[in-house]
């Protein structure tokens, strides 16, 4: 009789260790099937200490979702708060062409294409050249793989034997005074000869400053003495580099300015000339204007560009013609 008492004892206990483990595994089972609990229930049940790995998981994973969320709110709060900060967009945008080199060398770069945001009481002049060139080389814009001398000379007057760069500073330095005097911030690309600033460097300088107009100024040479008068340089339709509405403001502003300039001083107007393979202009993001004032090959134009009353018409003349663009 004590053994069969002992037996059924024994079965017993069998059956409740077994029911025991049967219970527990369905128990973990149930957690573990829950992944998807929301972030409080699992708060209170960490600070518990009961979270299971899977619930561990979970909370991670909505814990990194939840800071994504956030930066994502916080980065497009900055854009749209503060516009005039553009610097990390202009990191992001000058390593992108570099991704796109590296991964297709010989293929059409994807263009960037953008444009900041512009003040239009602000404008930018870049007097071209500087007294030293600099020969190294730089992209003629975003994503290109043909480049170009960061900075050249510039051309030589005729019978002055003045340089250009000398000679575009001289306007650029009155054309600051006068847009100064008509209410606009001015922001110099350069207010001296002895500088080292490449053409993109410049172009950066007018998107930095959200520059309303950015007017880059020049002086044009020929082979033939005879040829004279004022070109604007502007983008062509289907620059790769630029934006359609870029291109299109920059020939309104160009042709206002190169209107302005000749209406003030008789000069023969050039009209506009299209190109595509200009540093300075690839790499701008606001409206931009490139003038030839006149051509110092020619001995009658390089005694002009070279006088400082004719400086003083140039001046007001590219001022009239920005602010029509501008107004
Ligand atoms: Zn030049």
């Amino acid at each position: 009789m004590k053994n069969k008492y002992k037996m059924i004892i024994v079965g017993l206990l069998a059956v409740l260790v077994l029911g025991i483990g049967i219970a527990l595994t369905a128990s973990k089972q149930t957690k573990s099937q829950q992944p998807k609990v929301s972030t409080t229930t699992i708060t209170n049940n960490t600070a518990k200490g009961e979270a299971s790995e899977a619930e561990k998981e979970a909370l991670k994973s909505s814990e990194q979702a939840l800071s994504e969320a956030t930066k994502k709110v916080v980065d497009s709060a900055n854009k749209k708060e503060e516009p005039q900060t553009n610097e990390p967009q202009q990191k992001q945008e000058a390593q992108k062409p570099q991704q796109a080199q590296q991964t297709q060398q010989t293929a059409t770069p994807a263009p960037v294409k953008q444009a900041v945001p512009t003040n239009n009481k602000v404008v930018c002049i870049d007097a071209g050249h500087q007294r030293y060139g600099n020969s190294a080389k730089e992209p003629i814009g975003p994503g290109a793989s043909q480049t170009k001398a960061k900075v050249t000379t510039g051309a030589t007057g005729i019978r002055s034997h003045r340089t250009e760069s000398q000679i575009n500073l001289e306007i650029a330095l009155k054309l600051q005074r006068i847009l100064q005097s008509r209410g606009y911030t001015v922001v110099m690309c350069r207010t001296s000869q002895d500088v080292n600033i490449s053409n993109k460097e410049r172009a950066d300088i007018a998107n930095k400053a959200h520059a309303g107009a950015f007017i880059r100024l020049h002086c044009d040479s020929s082979n033939n003495q005879s040829v004279n008068g004022v070109t604007g340089l502007a983008p062509a339709s289907g620059n790769p580099y630029l934006s359609p509405s870029i291109v299109s403001s920059s020939q309104s502003l160009t042709r206002a300015v190169v209107n302005g300039l000749c209406s003030a001083t008789g000069a023969k107007n050039r009209g506009l000339s299209l190109v595509n393979n200009m540093s300075g202009i690839n790499w701008t993001q606001v409206p931009v204007a490139l003038v030839e004032m006149g051509f110092i090959s020619n001995p009658n134009e390089d005694a002009n560009l070279t006088n400082d009353a004719y400086q003083e018409k140039v001046a007001n003349g590219i001022a009239n013609g920005v602010a029509s663009f501008l107004h």
